[in-house]
């Protein structure tokens, strides 16, 4: 049974918020999908075992067989461990590597539902594959002075554990999980220009809201479904899909080095926690 939620009569601010990260508003036109049917469900055939990364020895990779990897002339490519980026700009303007996708792939079953009908990967701004890699390379690159509330790994290392995979596919809402235990994102959700930036002032969203709709459906997979109402958290000390969601934030803006966000980014990310915090009926 998926962990979703519906609310509709949010305020205006939390509705621009929440069309990105919240697992669960059919705020944009779609079209709601049939059951997801098991075919759907299942994975690339398995690869090699990959050996040469030690983070992740017994894993397998999953090849995808659109993964070629472009590059438009504003992005350039990275050779810098995700783990020592100066700052999310300078990684976000950056093509992830072969081997950088290679990594995700080895540590999650990414899958592309085919019925979407998504393009192809290209690392050009509005590519929904892309917006994936580069969620993923951010988590990796997110580091805090203080242990995360709810976990002693690393924000990426808390992810491998916690679910198995991310599965974009045309759902009426983003949700945890799937019957293999991965992510269920909207794929809608993964065209917008605002995804190629950390935060977009404009639209006042952008991938840390990705990031924030991923950290939440997957601690749904830990804790369950939501406990005041039908999509909102009764306590933030039960740390729910909510609670990880308004730490992620805050911890974000608190407890990241100097350099590593802007200014704009950090007030953006304590504002996202303030929300997050207003879907706990008694935080
Ligand atoms: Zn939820």
């Amino acid at each position: 049974m998926p962990w979703g939620h519906r609310r509709f009569s949010l305020p205006l601010l939390t509705i621009l918020l929440l069309i990105n990260f919240a697992c669960n508003l059919p705020s944009l036109t779609v079209t709601p999908s049939d059951s997801p049917r098991a075919a759907d469900l299942t994975s690339p055939p398995s690869g090699s075992t990959r050996t040469s990364i030690p983070s992740s020895p017994t894993r397998t990779a999953h090849p995808n067989p659109t993964l070629a990897v472009e590059r438009t002339p504003a992005l350039k490519p990275t050779s810098i461990p995700p783990t020592l980026v100066g700052s999310l700009d300078d990684l976000l303007a950056t093509c992830p590597t072969a081997d950088e996708i290679e990594r995700f792939q080895i540590d999650f079953d990414i899958f592309f539902d085919p019925e979407v009908g998504l393009p192809p990967y290209a690392c050009d701004d509005t590519n929904p594959r892309l917006a994936i890699y580069q969620a993923l390379r951010a988590m990796s690159a997110l580091y805090f002075d203080q242990p995360l509330p709810w976990t002693s790994y690393s924000l990426y290392d808390w992810l491998r554990g916690a679910v198995s995979g991310i599965v974009l596919r045309a759902t009426e809402i983003s949700y945890c999980c799937d019957d293999q235990n991965r992510i269920v994102i909207k794929s809608e959700l993964l065209s917008q220009p605002s995804y190629s930036s950390w935060y977009d002032a404009q639209s006042g969203i952008g991938l840390m809201d990705l990031v924030g709709l991923i950290v939440h459906e997957a601690r749904h997979a830990e804790i369950g479904g939501h406990t005041c109402g039908n999509s909102d958290d009764a306590t933030l000390e039960e740390m729910g899909a909510w609670g990880v969601q308004h730490y992620y934030f805050l911890w974000m803006a608190e407890h990241t080095p100097p350099g590593l966000l802007t200014p704009t980014q950090r007030e953006a990310a304590m504002a996202h926690a303030e929300t997050a915090l207003g879907r706990i009926c008694n935080p």
